[in-house]
């Protein structure tokens, strides 16, 4: 089976320390194939609501000039984004992706809450039950819902993330039960613009989503899906893919993706 990793972060993102030299280096002892880095990028100053006024393209693609170089005939390597948090402020966005250097794949991502939760990063909120989770989690699939309108990207990242969160940091059962209709929309959404979603394996925890969603996503005609790891550390790249395709494929999948110049390349379950 062919073993891509779609999600990982090198020292371009301002959460993890290490080269892409280092993370294609360990990908190849994982027994990958192929490499996506998937960096975050946002309109705004990472950690805040104040606009991004400008993003260094430039330490990105001195990376990944590097990593080319040093271990480019190793193993398959894709210069990706995570673009995170697009409906803070999507004239923003577009106005600094222009500027991006030719992407082979970007995952739009939603990490914080709305404005009615002052923009606050999930993994930071502190809820006192499990009816706030229930309220942060038609927040978040709210602003979920407006960047699948909105579409400008690849697949959709963790589309379970709040559950990440709540339930493996913070101890509650929280789960998208019950939200079927807003999660049937936003796939509607995405199958539509062209996107699709990805198979976050949570390092291995529970995968983001997991089968039931993986499961509608199928019935609504969705294909288009991609497999990553979200590694931000070395140990962490190649985690749980193979476990992530065998899901797939129990979920009625026959193939999956990896992108080149943002156009889906195919390949069987
Ligand atoms: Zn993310």
């Amino acid at each position: 089976m062919y073993l891509a990793d779609y999600h990982t972060h090198s020292r371009v993102s301002p959460d993890a320390a290490f080269s892409m030299a280092d993370m294609a280096a360990a990908a190849v002892a994982a027994g990958l194939d192929e490499i996506c880095f998937t960096d975050h990028f946002e309109p705004v100053e990472w950690g805040t609501d104040r606009p991004r006024q400008t993003f260094d393209w430039a330490a990105l693609t001195a990376e990944y000039a590097d990593v080319t170089n040093r271990l480019g005939g190793s193993i398959g390597l894709k210069l990706g984004l995570e673009l995170g948090d697009a409906p803070m402020d999507f004239a923003n966005t577009e106005r600094l992706m222009a500027e991006a250097p030719e992407l082979d794949f970007v995952i739009g991502s939603e990490h914080m809450l709305s404005g009615r939760y002052h923009w606050q990063d999930l993994s930071i909120v502190q809820e006192d039950s499990e009816s706030d989770c229930r309220a942060e989690i038609a927040d978040y699939l709210e602003q979920v819902l407006r960047m699948a309108v909105w579409g400008k990207f690849n697949v959709l990242g963790h589309l379970t993330l709040p559950l990440r969160y709540m339930n493996e940091k913070r101890g509650f059962h929280a789960t998208f039960d019950g939200f079927e209709a807003e999660v049937s929309d936003i796939f509607r959404a995405l199958i539509q613009n062209g996107c699709g979603i990805e198979v976050n394996t949570n390092r291995g925890n529970t995968p983001l989503p997991d089968e039931k969603w993986l499961r509608l996503y199928r019935s609504l005609g969705g294909e288009i899906v991609t497999l990553g790891s979200d590694a931000h550390r070395l140990q962490h790249i190649g985690c749980a893919i193979r476990e992530g395709q065998a899901l797939l494929h129990e979920c009625g999948f026959e193939r999956f993706c990896t992108f080149e110049q943002r156009k889906p390349v195919w390949h069987a379950l």
